[in-house]
């Protein structure tokens, strides 16, 4: 709201609450969008490794002009259709390692929420019916608005902004917005009974509604994509506040859009990407995730699909495939260095919070989300360490502190490849596991692992940076 950095602190002074718009739920979430909750996720994850409790509640958006418009298409049911798709979302979010929201309440499962706010904004004078059933939000009513996208009131009469979109029925002013849209035969079974007559909620006003319930007429952040800065946040600040007379949030985070080789990501110029097609060409999602964290969140990325002769081979996943594999390797010899205290590193990095050459990089995340910051530091103590010859002790320090900064950004980094190929994803699981039994110095049960998997005919040998597997010979 201000465009400055301001100290984050809870305003209950315990737990410092967020909100963060969902998404629609009516196909494949895209890697634009995983930019945004990518690093709606490191937010929070530097948040709590700062010591903060915090509350994310993220909606889902599950009945609006798309959703009903492509269940309809689909011939199915609204719910039984966004419900697919918020499975296929909540997959791509475990599979790039977001930690699940501690609250995901569903637009359509609130309307009486909704209602109940329309009736307040009406009786207060700050919204209207329509002939048709609608009611509309009358934005002259609103002394502020326009604040936080900073408009001036003649775009808003001219209606400049984008604010008209043809699915508004009959409104005194452009620039005044839906809260409640009568119902039309297109609709199909998607309407609600209501004061005005039957019909549906308006997008901006599902928000409002859920986070008045969620978190009260003043929360600490309340954040989505830029787009959404205007006119939805806008709009959701002019229902809240309106309503309860209370400031709405307490910060605003707007994440900046990723491109991909240099434009807007769309269906037609057929650079809509999803994780399910690049896991296809071979890539992982937490090399889709470090791509993503690897810009600052004011500032586009631009998502390189294509090298310079046009061939689609994603240059930029490649490049993180290799910092991935460095951090792993780095990893495993801190490991080594570190011998038996090695194991504990995390949690005692936590306790006496000494992250050794790594306590920069989580500077870089607490000061305003630097995210390429974070990684860069990262990058510069690992040579640092590389020339140093730690003992044990120090290694152990070392290794906890990276692996803060690593579970601060989410990063997975990558098991030791294996020394063949079409090895069984469960032989590879049953190795793995070996080889956390040894590091954990439990000789039995990875012995146990090894005569297993031999008898599987398959072999696991140790090797300088883990393990690999080969048939036995
Ligand atoms: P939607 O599913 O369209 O409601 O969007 C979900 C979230 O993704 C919102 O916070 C959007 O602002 C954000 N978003 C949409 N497109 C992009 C993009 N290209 N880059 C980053 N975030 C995006
Ligand atoms: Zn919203």
């Amino acid at each position: 709201m201000t465009r400055e950095l301001r100290e984050l602190s809870p305003l209950d002074g315990e737990t410092f609450r967020f909100y963060c718009c969902g998404p629609t739920v009516y196909g494949p979430a895209h890697i634009g969008n995983f930019r945004t909750f990518v690093l709606q996720d490191v937010f929070r994850r530097t948040l709590e490794l700062s010591g903060l409790k915090a509350y994310h509640v993220r909606n889902l958006t599950d009945v609006d002009d798309k959703t009903i418009r492509d269940s309809q298409a689909a011939g199915k049911k609204l719910t039984e259709f966004t419900s697919f798709w918020r499975d296929r979302f909540h997959e791509d979010c475990e599979a790039l390692n977001n930690l699940a929201p501690h609250l995901e309440p569903s637009a359509v499962e609130h309307i009486p929420h909704q209602i109940k706010m329309i009736e307040e904004l009406v009786e207060k004078g700050h919204a209207y019916s329509s002939e048709d059933g609608s009611v509309y939000y009358k934005v002259s009513s609103f002394d502020h608005y326009g604040r936080l996208s900073r408009l001036d009131q003649r775009e808003l009469r001219d209606g400049a902004s984008g604010a008209v979109t043809d699915d508004e029925y009959e409104k005194d002013n452009v620039a005044d917005f839906a809260l409640w849209k009568g119902r039309r035969d297109e609709d199909g079974d998607n309407f609600w009974e209501s004061p005005w007559g039957q019909g549906r909620p308006g997008w901006h006003l599902e928000c409002s509604a859920m986070c008045r319930e969620y978190l009260g007429d003043t929360f600490d952040l309340h954040s989505g994509g830029v787009d959404l800065v205007f006119p939805h946040h806008e709009n959701e600040i002019a229902q809240s506040e309106a309503c309860t007379g209370c400031k709405m949030a307490e910060h605003w985070f707007h994440l900046t859009h990723l491109l991909v080789d240099g434009g807007k990501m769309s269906k037609s110029a057929g650079n809509f990407y999803t994780l399910t097609q690049l896991c296809e060409a071979g890539f992982s999602p937490a090399e889709l995730r470090y791509v993503l964290i690897s810009a600052h969140y004011r500032q586009p990325l631009n998502f390189v699909a294509k090298d310079k002769d046009g061939n689609e081979n994603f240059p930029a996943l490649a490049g993180a495939k290799q910092a991935l594999q460095r951090l792993a390797k780095f990893e495993q010899s801190l490991v080594e260095q570190a011998g038996a205290a090695g194991a504990r590193g995390f949690e005692a990095a936590l306790e006496v919070e000494n992250l050794g050459s790594f306590a920069d990089s989580l500077e870089a995340l607490r000061e305003d989300l630097n995210t390429p910051d974070a990684l860069g530091r990262v990058f510069t103590a690992i040579k640092e360490l590389k020339a140093a010859d730690l003992t044990p002790k120090q290694a152990t320090v070392e290794l906890a502190g990276f692996r803060v900064v690593m579970e601060a950004l989410g990063v997975e980094l990558p098991k030791e490849e294996t020394g063949c190929a079409n090895v069984p994803a469960q032989i590879t699981e049953m190795a793995q596991a070996r080889w956390e039994a040894k590091q954990s110095r439990d000789w039995g049960e990875a012995d146990r692992l090894r005569d297993e998997i031999a008898a599987t005919g398959w072999e696991v040998k140790d090797t300088k940076e883990g393990f690999e597997i080969c048939p036995k010979s």
